[in-house]
């Protein structure tokens, strides 16, 4: 592939809401939203990979990078090879990848970053409420244990906030992540709609 695909990365601790966010503008023409730990969620949990993504999200761990990223590049070809992602037309929408700095450089041949956005909830206590609320509704294991949710928080401060530094202020607009759903995508859209201009 010549072209790297122009990519908006939705970042924030789980549970910041950049799914509800990501998802919510994928529905738009010219974007194409793909979360992570979605692909990872849809695998068959009888396969070899499907056993290893469960191994680790049960600890509030991440999956190796090597995997992760193979197994993201698989499911963005497929949905390229169907149609439903159509890169010279459309933006990717990344939620929840990179989640490291060696998976930036791993995908760095494959995506153009064009811009970050860091939704930002500082008080740690409001993640932990809204993700057992989360797994309660969506029925997801991980985010039902306590100390799980914390092995969770542990890995963004120590393994992904440093992405941060890597991607620069110059690409990254803070968020107020505890803003009511409406005004969080208000943000987002005006720097996208600045980008667009530019671009
Ligand atoms: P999420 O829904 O994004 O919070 O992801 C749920 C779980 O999937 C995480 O706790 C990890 O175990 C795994 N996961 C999702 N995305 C990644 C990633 N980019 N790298 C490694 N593990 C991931």
């Amino acid at each position: 592939m010549s072209k790297r695909y122009p990519t908006y990365l939705f970042f924030g601790a789980p549970g910041s809401g950049k799914g509800t966010q990501g998802v919510t503008l994928g529905t738009l023409p010219g974007f194409f939203h793909c979360a992570c730990g979605d692909v990872f969620r849809r695998l068959d949990t009888r396969t070899e990979l499907g056993q290893r993504f469960l191994e680790y999200s049960s600890k509030g761990e991440l999956v190796p990078d090597e995997i992760t990223i193979q197994l993201w590049r698989e499911s963005i070809q497929a949905a390229e090879a169907n149609g439903r992602f159509k890169p010279d037309v459309d933006y990717l929408l990344l939620d929840g990848i990179p989640r490291n700095i060696a998976q930036a450089r791993l995908m760095e041949d494959i995506i153009e970053v064009r811009h970050v956005f860091h939704l930002s909830c500082p008080d740690r206590e409001k993640i932990v409420a809204r993700l057992k609320k989360r797994a309660l509704k969506d029925n997801r294991l991980d985010d039902a244990n306590e100390e799980v949710i914390r092995r969770r928080l542990l890995a963004y401060e120590n393994e992904s906030k440093p992405l941060l530094e890597h991607y620069g202020p110059a690409l990254i607009t803070d968020i107020d992540a505890t803003q009511f759903p409406v005004k969080v995508m208000k943000d987002i859209l005006d720097r996208v709609v600045e980008d667009r201009k530019e671009s």
